[in-house]
């Protein structure tokens, strides 16, 4: 089921509408402003209507929510720490409260100790969060990152060690799971830019973390190379996972063919990725022709998935989004 990271600016609904005018099957969002620490209350109206917008849409089940990047679990400054665990708690409350099964967050960063130290304070940070929530059914998505200096979840055993902390801390396997980001896996040195090399990735995945305790995934081209543990995305077919790699360095054109060898052709393709929430946070807005890019590269995306024998194709998608600009990390 495909998504888009789509914005909640006038109201949480307007996402799903948003969504239904792309003709994704799912939706990823910030469930208040990512970049505050001062939370409004979330307004009980609001909750309503979302909910019900869910119901509607038999959502209820696929929907995500992003945690703020504010946050950073892994932190060994006690004031920092303890700031990113209340606010996680109220990231996990107001999924709660919406009804949002998967909520996404970033392990986070060891800066100035060891990635050890910065584990065992996400272990810990998680014993408090569980406390809090108790009794709730959100499940907490550590999401792969790209790896750069001393953040937490490039490497699959940081993603692998971290869960089983965490489960050892809690008990509670079902509120925790992964999240996997194309873009991120092949920054962070994990080969995704052919569809062998992308299986050979998520086997080693598989071996090291269990692929069947990824709950999201992030579909996103990369504008950086391999083990460039850069954190840019980029449009499906246009960067270094897509077979868009000349294209990135200003040669040639978009090619249908080289996306169908590339690593987003294994994905797509996957058994446990099928049923799974695939979201779009690639860079946002039109192409030349007025057509919003969330359909460019989920039409692209979507050639790429095999037919089922004897299955009456794919879901018609509608020629243009109504658009909208938020920022992409
Ligand atoms: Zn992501
Ligand atoms: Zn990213």
């Amino acid at each position: 089921m495909f998504g888009s990271h789509l914005s909640i600016a006038g109201s949480m609904c307007n996402a799903l509408t948003e969504a239904d005018a792309l003709g994704l099957e799912t939706v990823q969002v910030f469930t208040k402003n990512q970049q505050q620490w001062n939370v409004k209350p979330l307004d009980p109206a609001i909750a309503r209507e979302w909910v019900a917008g869910l119901e509607a849409r038999g959502w209820a089940d696929r929907v995500v929510s992003h945690a703020s990047y504010l946050i950073n679990l892994a932190s060994v400054q006690d004031d920092l720490w303890a700031k990113s665990i209340d606010l996680m708690t109220v990231e996990i409350e107001r999924c709660e409260a919406l009804g949002i099964p998967f909520l996404v967050h970033h392990p986070g960063s060891f800066v100035g100790s060891t990635l050890e130290r910065g584990i065992d304070r996400i272990a810990s940070a998680y014993a408090v969060l569980m406390k809090r929530t108790a009794g709730g059914t959100t499940v907490l998505c550590l999401e792969g990152t790209a790896g750069a200096g001393s953040q937490i979840g490039g490497p699959f055993e940081h993603l692998a060690s971290l869960r089983a902390a965490i489960l050892q801390r809690t008990g509670l396997p079902h509120r925790v799971g992964f999240c996997l980001d194309t873009c991120h896996l092949h920054a962070a040195g994990h080969d995704m830019s052919t569809r062998e090399a992308a299986e050979a990735t998520l086997t080693a995945f598989d071996s090291a973390c269990g692929i069947q305790h990824v709950k999201v995934l992030h579909v996103n081209d990369s504008k950086g190379k391999l083990g460039s543990h850069l954190d840019r995305h980029e449009h499906i077919g246009e960067g270094w996972v897509g077979g868009g790699a000349k294209l990135h360095a200003g040669e040639g054109t978009f090619s249908a063919a080289a996306l169908k060898r590339s690593g987003f052709a294994a994905v797509m393709n996957h058994p446990h990725f099928r049923g799974i929430p695939k979201i779009l946070e690639t860079p946002k807005g039109v192409n030349e022709k007025g057509v919003s890019f969330d359909t460019v590269n989920l039409r692209r995306l979507r050639g790429l998935v095999a037919k089922a024998p004897g299955s009456g194709g794919t879901r018609p998608v509608p020629a243009t989004g109504r658009l909208r600009n938020l920022p992409v990390q």
